[in-house]
Protein backbone atom coordinates (compact mmCIF):
# COMPACT_ATOMS: atom_id res chain seq x y z
CA UNK A 1 0.00 0.00 0.00
CA UNK A 2 1.38 3.14 -0.92
CA UNK A 3 -0.54 5.80 1.20
CA UNK A 4 -0.40 6.88 4.02
CA UNK A 5 -2.66 9.49 6.46
CA UNK A 6 -1.49 11.10 9.88
CA UNK A 7 -3.75 13.10 11.39
CA UNK A 8 -2.46 15.38 14.15
CA UNK A 9 -5.69 16.55 16.56
CA UNK A 10 -4.61 19.81 18.28
CA UNK A 11 -6.77 21.24 21.30
CA UNK A 12 -7.05 24.35 20.14
CA UNK A 13 -8.13 26.43 17.00
CA UNK A 14 -4.87 26.69 14.19
CA UNK A 15 -7.14 29.60 12.62
CA UNK A 16 -5.99 32.32 12.38
CA UNK A 17 -3.05 32.50 14.71
CA UNK A 18 -1.14 29.85 12.92
CA UNK A 19 -2.63 29.00 9.71
CA UNK A 20 -4.67 31.35 7.77
CA UNK A 21 -8.69 30.17 7.53
CA UNK A 22 -8.76 30.21 4.16
CA UNK A 23 -6.49 28.23 3.78
CA UNK A 24 -7.24 24.23 2.72
CA UNK A 25 -4.11 22.64 1.81
CA UNK A 26 -0.20 22.80 1.28
CA UNK A 27 1.57 21.24 -0.90
CA UNK A 28 5.13 20.74 0.10
CA UNK A 29 8.07 21.30 -2.52
CA UNK A 30 10.85 19.71 -0.07
CA UNK A 31 14.61 20.91 -0.51
CA UNK A 32 17.32 18.09 0.19
CA UNK A 33 19.23 19.83 2.99
CA UNK A 34 15.52 19.80 4.63
CA UNK A 35 15.20 15.94 4.84
CA UNK A 36 18.42 15.42 6.65
CA UNK A 37 17.54 12.79 8.91
CA UNK A 38 14.37 12.45 7.85
CA UNK A 39 14.31 10.87 4.56
CA UNK A 40 11.05 9.71 5.28
CA UNK A 41 9.38 12.72 4.74
CA UNK A 42 10.37 13.11 0.97
CA UNK A 43 7.38 12.05 -0.24
CA UNK A 44 5.37 13.99 2.70
CA UNK A 45 3.59 16.05 -0.13
CA UNK A 46 1.07 18.01 1.74
CA UNK A 47 -0.35 18.83 4.49
CA UNK A 48 -4.59 19.49 4.35
CA UNK A 49 -6.75 21.24 7.07
CA UNK A 50 -9.10 19.13 8.40
CA UNK A 51 -11.38 21.60 10.40
CA UNK A 52 -9.82 23.99 12.66
CA UNK A 53 -8.51 22.09 15.22
CA UNK A 54 -6.79 18.79 12.59
CA UNK A 55 -4.17 18.39 9.76
CA UNK A 56 -4.03 15.33 7.66
CA UNK A 57 -0.33 15.16 6.20
CA UNK A 58 -0.13 12.65 3.47
CA UNK A 59 2.44 10.58 2.20
CA UNK A 60 2.89 8.32 -1.00
CA UNK A 61 5.17 6.22 -2.31
CA UNK A 62 7.50 3.37 -1.14
CA UNK A 63 8.08 5.68 2.14
CA UNK A 64 4.20 4.71 2.66
CA UNK A 65 5.33 1.27 3.30
CA UNK A 66 8.26 1.70 5.68
CA UNK A 67 7.11 4.38 7.33
CA UNK A 68 4.72 2.13 8.74
CA UNK A 69 7.38 0.08 10.39
CA UNK A 70 9.23 2.70 11.93
CA UNK A 71 9.62 4.12 15.72
CA UNK A 72 6.59 5.99 16.37
CA UNK A 73 8.02 7.86 18.55
CA UNK A 74 10.94 9.44 16.15
CA UNK A 75 7.93 9.75 13.53
CA UNK A 76 6.08 11.99 15.67
CA UNK A 77 8.81 14.35 16.45
CA UNK A 78 9.86 14.59 13.27
CA UNK A 79 6.53 15.06 12.11
CA UNK A 80 5.88 17.77 14.63
CA UNK A 81 8.77 19.53 13.98
CA UNK A 82 8.12 19.19 9.79
CA UNK A 83 4.73 20.89 10.32
CA UNK A 84 6.00 23.32 12.47
CA UNK A 85 9.24 24.38 10.25
CA UNK A 86 6.04 23.97 7.06
CA UNK A 87 4.15 25.56 8.68
CA UNK A 88 6.30 28.64 9.93
CA UNK A 89 4.99 28.45 12.99
CA UNK A 90 7.72 27.44 16.12
CA UNK A 91 5.17 28.13 18.83
CA UNK A 92 2.76 25.73 17.08
CA UNK A 93 1.46 23.40 20.40
CA UNK A 94 1.92 20.19 20.10
CA UNK A 95 -0.81 17.70 18.65
CA UNK A 96 -2.77 16.25 21.95
CA UNK A 97 -3.91 13.48 19.70
CA UNK A 98 -1.96 11.63 16.45
CA UNK A 99 -3.67 9.03 14.27
CA UNK A 100 -1.64 7.14 11.52
CA UNK A 101 -3.57 5.09 8.91
CA UNK A 102 -1.89 1.23 8.93
CA UNK A 103 -2.86 0.40 5.53
CA UNK A 104 -0.19 -1.30 4.55
CA UNK A 105 -0.74 -4.11 7.57
CA UNK A 106 -4.59 -4.20 7.51
CA UNK A 107 -6.38 -6.81 5.78
CA UNK A 108 -8.67 -5.25 4.98
CA UNK A 109 -7.43 -2.11 3.22
CA UNK A 110 -5.43 -3.79 0.46
CA UNK A 111 -6.19 -2.43 -3.00
CA UNK A 112 -5.38 0.41 -4.99
CA UNK A 113 -6.88 3.30 -7.32
CA UNK A 114 -6.21 4.77 -10.94
CA UNK A 115 -4.57 7.53 -12.09
CA UNK A 116 -3.77 8.97 -15.41
CA UNK A 117 -0.62 8.11 -16.46
CA UNK A 118 1.75 10.14 -18.62
CA UNK A 119 0.40 8.40 -21.53
CA UNK A 120 -3.22 8.68 -20.56
CA UNK A 121 -5.87 11.49 -20.39
CA UNK A 122 -9.52 12.19 -19.52
CA UNK A 123 -10.90 11.12 -22.47
CA UNK A 124 -9.62 7.70 -21.81
CA UNK A 125 -11.53 8.32 -18.77
CA UNK A 126 -14.77 9.11 -20.79
CA UNK A 127 -14.54 6.45 -23.27
CA UNK A 128 -14.32 3.83 -20.02
CA UNK A 129 -17.73 5.15 -18.92
CA UNK A 130 -19.41 4.86 -21.93
CA UNK A 131 -22.58 3.02 -21.26
CA UNK A 132 -22.71 0.23 -24.21
CA UNK A 133 -26.10 -0.42 -26.60
CA UNK A 134 -26.59 -3.46 -28.66
CA UNK A 135 -27.76 -1.35 -31.03
CA UNK A 136 -28.89 2.62 -31.74
CA UNK A 137 -32.45 2.04 -31.19
CA UNK A 138 -32.29 0.30 -27.78
CA UNK A 139 -33.17 2.69 -25.36
CA UNK A 140 -31.55 1.70 -22.29
CA UNK A 141 -28.01 -0.13 -22.52
CA UNK A 142 -26.61 -3.46 -21.90
CA UNK A 143 -23.44 -3.05 -20.03
CA UNK A 144 -22.06 -0.36 -17.74
CA UNK A 145 -19.41 0.97 -16.09
CA UNK A 146 -18.89 2.53 -12.84
CA UNK A 147 -16.22 3.20 -10.02
CA UNK A 148 -13.54 5.64 -9.65
CA UNK A 149 -11.96 4.90 -12.57
CA UNK A 150 -15.14 6.27 -14.83
CA UNK A 151 -15.05 9.49 -13.25
CA UNK A 152 -13.53 12.10 -14.81
CA UNK A 153 -12.71 14.76 -11.85
CA UNK A 154 -13.11 12.69 -8.98
CA UNK A 155 -11.12 9.37 -10.36
CA UNK A 156 -9.38 7.35 -6.91
CA UNK A 157 -11.65 8.65 -4.73
CA UNK A 158 -14.64 7.12 -2.78
CA UNK A 159 -17.02 9.89 -3.84
CA UNK A 160 -16.31 9.62 -7.37
CA UNK A 161 -17.08 5.91 -7.07
CA UNK A 162 -20.56 6.50 -5.49
CA UNK A 163 -20.93 9.36 -8.13
CA UNK A 164 -20.34 7.20 -11.02
CA UNK A 165 -22.32 4.16 -9.59
CA UNK A 166 -25.58 6.33 -9.45
CA UNK A 167 -25.02 7.81 -12.88
CA UNK A 168 -25.12 4.12 -14.19
CA UNK A 169 -28.12 3.06 -12.00
CA UNK A 170 -29.82 6.28 -13.88
CA UNK A 171 -29.34 4.28 -17.09
CA UNK A 172 -31.67 1.92 -16.53
CA UNK A 173 -34.00 3.15 -13.83
CA UNK A 174 -37.22 5.13 -14.93
CA UNK A 175 -36.94 8.24 -13.07
CA UNK A 176 -37.85 11.74 -13.30
CA UNK A 177 -34.01 12.42 -12.95
CA UNK A 178 -33.28 9.98 -15.32
CA UNK A 179 -32.42 12.74 -18.50
CA UNK A 180 -29.03 10.85 -18.88
CA UNK A 181 -30.91 8.18 -20.22
CA UNK A 182 -32.17 9.93 -23.51
CA UNK A 183 -28.67 9.66 -25.26
CA UNK A 184 -28.36 10.75 -28.77
CA UNK A 185 -28.73 7.73 -30.83
CA UNK A 186 -25.38 8.49 -33.42
CA UNK A 187 -23.86 8.58 -30.11
CA UNK A 188 -24.20 5.29 -28.66
CA UNK A 189 -21.58 3.16 -28.18
CA UNK A 190 -22.73 -0.08 -29.78
CA UNK A 191 -21.35 -4.13 -29.72
CA UNK A 192 -17.60 -3.14 -29.24
C1 LIG B 1 -5.11 2.77 1.02
C2 LIG B 1 -6.19 3.54 0.36
C3 LIG B 1 -6.61 4.74 0.92
C4 LIG B 1 -7.63 5.46 0.32
N1 LIG B 1 -8.05 6.62 0.89
C5 LIG B 1 -9.07 7.31 0.34
C6 LIG B 1 -9.56 8.49 0.94
O1 LIG B 1 -9.09 8.92 1.98
N2 LIG B 1 -10.59 9.14 0.34
C7 LIG B 1 -11.17 8.67 -0.80
O2 LIG B 1 -12.13 9.29 -1.30
N3 LIG B 1 -10.72 7.55 -1.40
C8 LIG B 1 -9.69 6.86 -0.86
N4 LIG B 1 -9.22 5.73 -1.45
C9 LIG B 1 -9.78 5.34 -2.75
C10 LIG B 1 -11.12 4.66 -2.62
O3 LIG B 1 -11.00 3.63 -1.66
C11 LIG B 1 -11.47 4.08 -3.97
O4 LIG B 1 -11.43 5.12 -4.95
C12 LIG B 1 -12.86 3.48 -3.95
O5 LIG B 1 -12.94 2.45 -2.99
C13 LIG B 1 -13.13 2.90 -5.32
O6 LIG B 1 -14.39 2.29 -5.30
P1 LIG B 1 -14.78 1.36 -6.50
O7 LIG B 1 -16.15 0.86 -6.20
O8 LIG B 1 -14.51 2.05 -7.79
O9 LIG B 1 -13.72 0.17 -6.45
P2 LIG B 1 -13.37 -0.82 -5.27
O10 LIG B 1 -13.72 -0.25 -3.92
O11 LIG B 1 -11.97 -1.24 -5.52
O12 LIG B 1 -14.39 -2.01 -5.53
C14 LIG B 1 -14.16 -2.95 -6.55
C15 LIG B 1 -14.69 -4.28 -6.04
O13 LIG B 1 -14.65 -5.22 -7.10
C16 LIG B 1 -14.20 -6.45 -6.59
N5 LIG B 1 -13.65 -7.19 -7.71
C17 LIG B 1 -12.49 -6.98 -8.40
N6 LIG B 1 -12.34 -7.88 -9.38
C18 LIG B 1 -13.42 -8.68 -9.32
C19 LIG B 1 -13.85 -9.79 -10.10
N7 LIG B 1 -13.13 -10.26 -11.13
N8 LIG B 1 -15.01 -10.36 -9.77
C20 LIG B 1 -15.77 -9.89 -8.75
N9 LIG B 1 -15.42 -8.84 -7.99
C21 LIG B 1 -14.25 -8.23 -8.28
C22 LIG B 1 -13.16 -6.06 -5.57
O14 LIG B 1 -12.96 -7.11 -4.64
C23 LIG B 1 -13.82 -4.85 -4.92
O15 LIG B 1 -14.66 -5.22 -3.84
C24 LIG B 1 -8.22 4.98 -0.86
C25 LIG B 1 -7.80 3.76 -1.41
C26 LIG B 1 -6.79 3.06 -0.81
C27 LIG B 1 -6.37 1.74 -1.44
Amino acid sequence: MRNYKIFLEFNESLCPKFIDSALTEIIICWLPQDLENMSWASKMYSISKIGDRCLMVWLSGEEAQTIEKMDFSKLKSDLINAVKKILKAPDLPDPVNIIPTRWHQDPFSRGSYSFISAQSCVGDIEKLAQPIYSNPAQEKPNLLFAGEACHTSYFSTTHGAFLTGRKAALYLVDSDENSIKEVDPSKKLCNL
